[in-house]
């Protein structure tokens, strides 16, 4: 996936949830978003999923502006795939019918396309045992499973997740982190705000650290994860993380 990210403002009255923010990402497959909270993560994927107009500033993806015309932005957002940290799941529909509902009312596939793309998905991630529970017959962790085979039936060009294991024990976090690792695997592209280090460390390719709603840092994971610690780098993520 291209990202380009100019001069990105987002202001909430007073508040500078994104303030100037500028970030180019070219031909990367996965890329963590990390910083304290507060520091505009969110908002930031918000403003990428084209769900909120920015302020001021332009979001470009895969060499295309988003164009704010409401035919567009429609068009546009469904070429993203989205994930929120809980309650993505419609709680009155099965698990198969919060994929396949959406792909034919929304998306306008036939319903024989819907049911065996998501059954593929389903089996694929071994979650076909659970295709007829309702959400509150699922762990979190199967939730959020469901949640992005739901986000990836329509083939997103980029797969969008805000916190996806937040509200998640370590053993169900790791369920939807493996995944994730096996869609990025298969070239999925994903671009996810975490504060699972594991992951980024893992999966991702990329780094970025938003704090005061810009980028204060932004590299490889590599780069990331072994920044010599009396380099510039290194003396910024012990504060960080101490
Ligand atoms: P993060 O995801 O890194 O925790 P957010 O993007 O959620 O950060 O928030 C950045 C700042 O913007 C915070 O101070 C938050 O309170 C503020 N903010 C975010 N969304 C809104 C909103 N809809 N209305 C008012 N303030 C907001």
């Amino acid at each position: 996936m291209n990202l380009d990210i100019r001069n990105l403002s987002m202001h909430y009255g007073e508040e500078r949830a994104l303030d100037g923010m500028n970030l180019r990402i070219e031909n990367l497959n996965s890329v963590s978003v990390i910083g304290p909270s507060g520091g505009g993560k969110s908002t930031f994927l918000r403003l990428v999923a084209g769900l909120e107009k920015p302020s001021g500033g332009q979001v470009i993806v895969n060499g295309i502006p988003i164009d704010y015309e409401e035919k567009q932005l429609r068009e546009y957002r469904n070429r993203i795939g989205l994930v929120f940290q809980s309650h993505n799941l419609f709680p009155h529909w099965t698990a198969i019918q919060n994929i396949t509902i959406p792909m034919i009312k929304v998306f306008n596939f036939s319903k024989a396309e819907a049911y065996d793309k998501a059954f593929e998905l389903l089996i694929k991630f071994g979650l076909k045992e659970h295709a007829d529970k309702l959400p509150v017959q699922l762990s979190g962790g199967q939730q959020q499973r469901i949640s992005i085979a739901r986000a990836m039936a329509r083939q997103p060009e980029i797969l969008l997740l805000d916190e996806p294991t937040s509200a998640l024990d370590p053993q169900l976090t790791k369920e939807v982190l493996d995944m994730l690792i096996a869609l990025k695997e298969e070239g999925t592209n994903i671009l996810m705000a975490t504060h699972e280090m594991n992951f980024a460390k893992k999966a991702a390719d990329h780094v970025v650290f938003i704090d005061e709603g810009r980028v204060s840092f932004e590299g490889s994971s590599n780069e990331f994860f072994n920044a010599d610690k009396e380099s510039r780098l290194g003396e910024f993520l012990a504060h960080v993380f101490e």
